[in-house]
């Protein structure tokens, strides 16, 4: 819990957060950062989508004096284990082959991460992510061998797929036509940053990938820097949509990048999708970004119209619906 002298830190920060322009919730784009004194960090907990109970999860963790790093693991393990979210973990739609195949990423404040990827049979992929992580000197595992590795560390196998995802692919087979549908009925990977009362930050991203790809295919997600990135000097981004183009253009690091050098959160997710929309043939497609700076600062952008966010700043969790390069 917020003890009284973090409380009283807290008042006496918002108004000096206010003061230096800095107390405001939503970025509008005009506004600009100011680098975040040292210290002057707000707990915050963003992810894409409406993944409000993976939110109010993560925000338990840390509103009880938790690690960021375990409010992320806690959060993005809901979607992990909800069924009937079909683009993350257990019930995620499967690949061309009829597999369900996962990939996850992890990251803490002291730049250490893991991942894995085109791992099958393990119902939350972020917890062998954090496993490589703290486990291993490596940082991506793949396949059979992250499946072994998660094995020796005692997760259990488990079938992926589920009787409507399986019902569904079935369906899709008849006619094996590969269009990624433009919004969340194809995309609602979680990525999630959570920053701490001691004003550390996380960050974990998780996907069953693109629905029907080919067998094989990693997306942006498990990779550090495109699906997820996090800077404990700046803050952290996410991403969500086709991975193609989102490894193409390194986003999420781009955006903390953009972050450092003095743009807004909102400002730094519009700059990381012009640069999509400039360079590929973006017309089709759905890319989205949020992120928050240290001092809770916060933004969303995306190709399409229909990309939204969640945070958590209080005990409430407020929905934003992002603007998008294409207008409605
Ligand atoms: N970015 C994920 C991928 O390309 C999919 C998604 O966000 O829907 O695997």
């Amino acid at each position: 819990m917020l003890n009284r002298r973090k409380f009283i830190h807290r008042s006496a920060l918002s108004s000096l957060l206010a003061a230096i322009g800095l107390g405001s919730t939503a970025c509008a784009s005009e506004e600009k950062t100011i680098e975040t004194p040292k210290g002057l960090t707000k707990p915050s907990v963003i992810a894409t989508w409406n993944n409000k109970e993976a939110n109010q999860t993560a925000w338990e963790v840390i509103k009880n004096g938790g690690r960021a790093l375990d409010a992320v693991e806690a959060g993005v393990k809901i979607p992990e284990g909800d069924e009937n979210d079909q683009s993350v973990g257990y019930g995620g739609r499967p690949d061309r082959d009829g597999k369900v195949t996962l990939d996850a990423c992890i990251m803490d404040e002291n730049g250490d991460c893991g991942s894995v990827c085109f791992l099958q049979g393990i119902k939350h992929p972020i917890s062998v992510a954090r496993k490589v992580m703290e486990e291993t000197p490596h940082v991506i595992l793949a396949g059979a061998g992250a499946l072994k590795f998660a094995l020796e560390q005692g997760f259990k196998v488990e079938e992926m797929l589920t009787e409507k995802s399986k019902k569904e692919y079935e369906e899709w087979l008849v006619n094996s036509e590969y269009k990624p549908i433009i919004n969340i009925e194809n995309h609602d990977t979680i990525g999630m940053i959570t920053i701490d009362q001691a004003g550390d930050i996380s960050g974990a991203c998780t996907t069953s990938g693109m629905a029907y790809k080919v067998h094989g295919r990693v997306g942006d997600s498990p990779i550090i820097g495109a699906g997820m990135f996090v800077d404990n000097e700046v803050g952290g981004a996410v991403a969500t949509g086709v991975g193609e183009a989102v490894l193409k253009t390194l986003g999420s690091f781009l955006v903390v990048e953009l972050m450092r050098q003095g743009r807004t959160p909102q400002e730094a997710c519009e700059e990381a999708v012009n640069r999509i929309a400039k360079n590929q043939h973006y017309k089709d497609i759905q890319v989205g970004y949020c992120a928050v700076n240290k001092a809770g600062m916060h933004g969303g952008y995306s190709i399409q119209p229909g990309f939204s966010y969640v945070l958590n700043q209080q005990d409430e969790t407020e929905l934003f619906d992002a603007k998008s390069f294409i207008k409605k």
